[in-house]
């Protein structure tokens, strides 16, 4: 049976792109998103996005002005804290002109936000409501209820009820539908003790040949330093340096030391004033991932579902996978060639690739940082090894760059027919 409506709850760039996606579906299915804040969130968050996430971008037609106005970075290594070069990867050999590769692609996720709630303005049959915090689920848990609904505050202090076809969690880490589906408590998985410190920071790196990003390994000093706003003046250029604190310290405490580190930590050790901060959040990092992303018609997706450490960029890229996960099974169940048990293999699949990809992936990444002895890292870490074997084996280079599409899969393997049969038969 055909969707009419869905409710998307929260309007970061899972919700948007969901949205996007599902309002190109025909027939027109009415789609609600609500978001408890006033406007769009520009903390420093993602920036990098893997070759899932392109794909998905190219389908929602938003891909062309991402290239234009963000960038593909070509050159990614590891360092000691000395600056010594210990291995790196050629991302360029994915670059296969513009549009056509899947590369990896830098764009702010304000700038992406922003551009994903301009082009949703451009369509019918699709809201965007500010100032709604969803604070009760009402129906849609139980298999039987035709439909779900869910209770919003305002921020006139008036409550109102949203009913749909379905429900669908996008709402962050902080999940209030995870909360409402699950309890306050049951988002399995651990909490590291160390914290993260993201920055935004004009700074000239390129004085000191550093490449496009750097992960420089240490057991104090340990960072990540990537170019995410190129600039012909190297003076000019944006950098995330995100960087590894003590656990225990107060967000003011991180906020205070943020000078004093970089001090220590980066290349020349700059003072104040031979860098401009644009803007710095501490962060507390995790891996969990919840035990259901669907029950009833209520469904779970990206950090509201699954959260993991920033390195290696899979947080919001894992994400776009639900969403891309997603638009294949509504759109399976609108034409009528899936019922809606497909949902449930979105929920089995989701999770495992989170489990067995994205969790051990970014784990390894950020342990690498602070957990090894930057001297033995060549001779003891596997993975630096077969980045250097890869340095001069192009094809193996390939190889490790195309692993990120291991985490795609194909729903309309689930369909009964396909779409244009059935169309056919009408
Ligand atoms: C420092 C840092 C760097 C990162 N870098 C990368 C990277 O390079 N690449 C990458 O792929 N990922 C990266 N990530 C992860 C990425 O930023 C997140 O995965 C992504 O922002 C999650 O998007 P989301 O849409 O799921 O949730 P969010 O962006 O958190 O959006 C959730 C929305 O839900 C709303 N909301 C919350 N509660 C309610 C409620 N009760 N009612 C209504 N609305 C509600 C919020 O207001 C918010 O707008 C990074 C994260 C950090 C912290």
């Amino acid at each position: 049976m055909a969707v009419k409506s869905v409710v998307i709850v929260g309007a970061g760039p899972s919700g948007l792109l969901l949205a996007l996606l599902l309002a190109q579906l025909a027939p027109r299915i009415d789609i609600t998103i609500l978001d408890a804040a006033e406007t769009l969130n520009e903390s420093p968050r993602a920036t990098h996005y893997g070759p899932p996430a392109i794909q998905l971008f190219r389908k929602a037609g938003i891909l062309e002005e991402i290239r234009r106005d963000g960038y593909m970075p070509e050159r990614i290594c590891w360092r000691k804290l000395n600056g010594e070069r210990l291995a790196g990867i050629d991302r360029s050999l994915l670059h296969d002109g513009g549009l056509d590769g899947d590369g990896l692609t830098v764009y702010w996720v304000g700038r992406l936000c922003a551009l994903l709630e301009r082009e949703l303005k451009s369509r019918a049959g699709i809201s965007v409501q500010w100032d709604s915090k969803v604070v009760a689920l009402k129906s849609g848990v139980d298999s039987k209820d035709p439909t779900a609904t869910i209770e919003v505050e305002r921020a006139n202090g008036e409550n109102e009820t949203h009913t749909a076809d379905y429900i669908i969690g996008c709402d962050g880490g902080n999940s209030t539908i995870r909360r409402l589906m699950f309890g306050p408590r049951n988002f399995p998985g651990f909490s590291w003790d160390v914290q993260v410190m993201a920055t935004n920071t004009l700074i000239d790196f390129d004085q000191f040949g550093w490449e496009d990003t750097q992960f420089v390994i240490d057991p104090t000093h340990w960072f990540m330093a990537a170019r995410i706003g190129p600039h012909p003046d190297p003076k000019q250029n944006v950098w995330r340096i995100s960087y590894g604190e003590l656990p225990g310290l107060s967000n003011e405490e991180l906020m205070a030391r943020q000078e004093w580190k970089f001090e220590q930590m980066l290349p020349g050790n700059p003072k104040p004033d031979e860098y401009k901060l644009l803007n710095k959040s501490p962060y507390k990092v995790h891996q969990r991932c919840v035990e259901k992303m669907r029950v009833g018609r209520v469904l779970l997706a990206a950090d509201a579902a699954h959260l993991c450490n920033p390195f290696g960029g899979l947080g919001l890229t894992g994400g776009i996978v639900d969403v891309g996960g997603l638009l294949q099974c509504f759109e399976g169940i609108h034409q009528g060639v899936a019922d809606d048990s497909i949902l449930d293999v979105y929920c089995a699949t989701q999770r495992k690739k989170w489990h067995e990809l994205i969790n051990p992936i970014s784990t390894a990444n950020i342990r690498r940082l602070f957990q090894q002895d930057p001297d033995k890292a060549m001779e003891e870490d596997e993975y630096l090894q077969i980045i250097k074997k890869a340095e001069m084996d192009i094809s193996l280079s390939r190889e490790l760059q195309e692993a990120a599409n291991e985490l795609n899969y194909d729903y309309t393997q689930h369909y009964r027919t396909s779409p244009q049969v059935e169309r056919a038969k009408l």
